[in-house]
């Protein structure tokens, strides 16, 4: 029988505004701990909350961006639990109505087609601080993330794959890049997932329990848990085994989900209105005024790319997906003015190996008129496709600036018929047997003699002309 992976996903995005949610504590990472701690973030008995207006702003921004409605009235609710790392004993979040609904992101399905993942709710709500377990008798809290204002986003239950969740989850970091208001980083933990994952037959009569997985670590991992979870409960459902709805975690050592707890019961949290955070009223006037403020988002800037540089649906989605590729892409260009050759280049060459050596763009050796210098002299055909390669790749290993590198090494294409033909000769004096392959038919033997001349010129020669050349002289014996 086959079955159906039905996924929904929970990401928590840590919002990089300047204070915390609801007080003048800074909002910042990597200090000593409690020292960003100042009463706000304490859970002070009589210490009064004030709302972030730059965290509205950028939940407003999140929602737009995310295609969602911003709902005029918002409300905030304590949800309460104790955990040595809640100091007050709750947390403020959005219940009842949260400040953004019913957005989406879209996505491509298996079979490449346009897919709508739609969003629930986007809700502001507070980080808790962090416990820090030294493997022996103690435990250490460090309060600085407490109160540090985080961003809920549920999307519903649309997903069936782990390549479709993959691809969700980057758009949505993406975004959020683009929009500069989380920096996105799930390895450092500033970007959460929770997966939430089940299987039904094609029938719609035998389904799985959902089961959680907690704090995904990595995207890659993400579509690793689904797969992962859509077999596991697959093989349980074909011993007609009934598993408790349960919440388990990705062991990234074994590959393997891990069970945490069973829910017998739903959580409660006592959910109640916080009677000091009054709810939130947005009129048009702020929601326009933060949308002024936003930039072009990779949707946008994929029709724009496909116009403008004239590029193909699927070069135009790779080099705007990523903010800091799009920028880089447009830079580049500005100085060679040639979009193909730049997209070209930038996707099979540079992209390919970032990807290999998990570097970003920001961390390449070389500065970007290097690379413009070396696109140039593609673009007007000083050097051949093969001294391009290899320049690149020195230039990607060791940083080094291609102009002087080429003129120290000699590597300028020579066009020039007088040299060429000279070795064109020699190779082919050398060759008798492959000439009469090729006049009997092998067509296939000619780029055998162009690259004997391509390596006797040291791989100088323009491979356009050795082409040409070859061909007239054995046309005419
Ligand atoms: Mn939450």
């Amino acid at each position: 029988m086959s079955y159906k992976t039905v996924v929904g996903l929970e990401i928590h995005a840590q919002l990089s505004t300047n204070t915390k949610s609801f007080s003048a504590d800074p909002n910042k990472f990597g200090l000593d701990p409690n020292t960003a701690t100042y009463i706000g973030s304490l859970g002070m008995p009589g210490a009064i909350p004030v709302l972030s207006k730059e965290a509205v702003e950028y939940a407003i921004m999140a929602g737009l961006g995310f295609n969602c409605n911003i709902n005029k009235e918002s409300t905030f609710e304590r949800k309460k639990y104790f955990y040595p790392d809640l100091p007050a004993g709750y947390q403020v979040t959005q219940v009842d109505t949260p400040i953004a609904s019913d957005g989406y992101i879209i996505v491509k399905d298996l079979e490449e087609n346009d897919k709508k993942i739609r969003i629930q709710r986007i809700q502001i709500e507070e980080d808790t601080g962090k416990s820090l377990h030294d493997g022996g008798e103690f435990a250490y809290l460090d309060y600085n993330r407490s109160g540090a204002t985080l961003i809920e986003i549920v999307s519903y239950p649309d997903i069936n794959s782990p390549e479709e969740a993959k691809e969700f989850l980057t758009k949505l970091r993406n975004t959020l890049r683009f929009l500069e208001i989380s920096d996105g980083k799930m390895e450092e933990g500033s970007l959460r997932c929770d997966v939430n994952v089940n299987v039904i037959d094609e029938k719609n009569i035998k389904k799985s329990s959902i089961i959680e997985v907690k704090n995904v670590g990595s995207i890659s991992a993400v579509g690793k848990v689904i797969e992962y979870e859509a077999n596991r409960q697959i093989e349980l459902l074909e011993k007609n085994e009934i598993e408790v709805r349960s919440t388990r975690r990705w062991d990234d050592e074994v590959n393997e989900t891990v069970l945490m707890r069973q829910k017998f019961t739903a959580d409660n949290f006592n959910y109640s209105y916080d009677g000091d955070v009054p709810n939130l009223i947005i009129d048009d006037e702020i929601i326009n005024s933060v949308r002024e403020k936003m930039p072009e988002l990779s949707d946008e800037k994929r029709e724009r790319f496909i116009k403008e540089y004239n590029l193909s649906e699927y070069d135009a989605s790779i080099l705007s997906n990523d903010k800091d590729i799009s920028i880089y892409y447009e830079d580049v260009n500005k100085l060679v003015n040639d979009s193909t050759l730049v997209a070209n280049y930038i996707i099979n060459e540079l992209l390919r190996r970032l990807n290999d050596e998990n570097i970003e763009i920001k961390d390449l050796r070389f500065k970007e008129n290097n690379f413009s210098d070396l696109l140039n002299l593609i673009k007007e055909n000083k050097i051949n496709n093969n001294t391009a390669k290899k320049v690149f790749r020195v230039m990607f290993e060791e940083g080094i600036e291609p102009i002087s590198y080429i003129e120290e090494n000699n590597l300028i294409q020579v066009s020039d018929e007088g040299f060429i033909d000279s070795i064109v000769d020699e190779v082919l004096a050398e060759n008798p047997e492959t000439i009469e392959q090729y006049l009997s038919g092998k067509d296939r033997v000619l780029g055998f003699l162009v690259g004997q001349v391509m390596k006797k010129s040291k791989g100088k020669a323009n491979p356009s002309v050795v082409n040409e050349i070859i061909l007239s002289k054995i046309k005419k014996q």
